[in-house]
């Protein structure tokens, strides 16, 4: 394996996912120079200032040309837009990469866009990541131990999988292979459905009759389960959007479950709610073993 080096890295959406790229590369040397590009100035210039980035440009088509590796980290349904614009640029010697929570959505606006005989395009999605957003939550060591899934398409050529693997596991992650469609149906049970069901239950008790007394009396428990509550509506907005039929499946699979729970508390059936309250607790301290090995 040669030794990685990146002259230019172009990112495009400076917040939490692209700045701790940015962060945890410039603490390694890998990268000469790298570059931002996002939405607002404000953004950029905290974080030139923060010292994740080098340098920023609030017109990104022109450093396309010169950026060995374009990592889009914005909201996915930008992604098309941004793929559109980098699209029209000289962008073949370049490798283009993403981080968003949808896999499908991207790789198709890659085969939109990318040439079909481009083999430069290498989607990727780091399962790590926090309730905060922005580049002031950016950490270097966000992907340490964690796992990032690559979902290799048509576009994909050995060598440009290779770099990106090489990237991510410079940054401390461990890297897996799966195709987009897969990758979207199991993240839309384990990560999606998890944060929506968070998000509907503090929106009910926030239009609850008696929401302040409710939330008045909240303890640890309802904090640990709406942690991730806090998370960007934006991002959350997109990727419901994205993957919206494996989300409502899951959705309405969850929503079965809970009538199951219901119907056993209405019938008194203290026997059968037990089994599937012990079901839970013995699936979740196993997970919890395996996660803290
Ligand atoms: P974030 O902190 O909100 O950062 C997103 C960045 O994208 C911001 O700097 C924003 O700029 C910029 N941006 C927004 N819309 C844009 C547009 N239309 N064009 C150009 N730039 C735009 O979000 P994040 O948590 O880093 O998430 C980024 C991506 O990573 C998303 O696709 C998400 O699905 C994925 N992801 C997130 C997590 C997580 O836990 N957060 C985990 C894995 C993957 P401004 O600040 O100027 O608005």
């Amino acid at each position: 394996m040669s030794e990685l080096k990146v002259d230019q890295l172009l990112i495009i959406g400076v917040g939490l996912i692209g700045g701790s790229f940015a962060l945890a590369l410039r603490e390694l040397g890998i990268v000469r120079e790298i570059v931002g590009a996002g939405r607002s100035r404000e953004n950029l210039e905290k974080a030139v200032a923060l010292g994740v980035i080098d340098r920023y440009t609030e017109n990104f088509p022109t450093e396309v040309e010169n950026s060995n590796v374009i990592f889009v980290s914005t909201p996915v349904l930008a992604t098309d837009r941004v793929f559109a614009m980098i699209a029209k640029e000289n962008y073949r010697h370049s490798i283009i990469t993403d981080a968003g929570s949808v896999k499908g959505c991207v790789v198709s606006a890659a085969e939109k866009h990318f040439s079909s005989d481009y083999c430069g395009f290498v989607a990727a999605h780091p399962i790590a990541g926090r309730e905060n957003s922005g580049v002031g939550a950016a950490t270097g060591d966000l992907y340490a131990g964690k796992r990032t899934i690559i979902t290799p398409s048509n576009q994909s050529g050995d060598d440009a999988i290779e770099t990106v693997r090489q990237l991510w596991e410079s940054v401390g992650a461990q890297v897996s292979q799966m195709d987009a469609f897969t990758h979207d149906e199991l993240v839309s049970a384990s990560s999606h459905l998890p944060h929506l069901v968070a998000f509907g239950l503090v929106n009910y008790i926030a239009n609850h009759s008696r929401s302040q007394e409710c939330f008045d009396l909240a303890a640890s428990g309802f904090y640990d389960f709406t942690r991730i509550a806090s998370s960007d509506p934006t991002m959350w907005r997109d990727i419901s959007l994205s993957n919206a039929d494996d989300i409502i499946r899951e959705l309405k699979g969850y929503i079965n479950n809970l009538e199951k729970i219901i119907s056993q508390i209405s019938q008194g059936n203290g026997d059968q709610l037990q089994e599937i309250l012990n079901v839970a607790k013995v699936s979740r301290d196993y997970y919890l073993a395996q996660w803290t090995k």
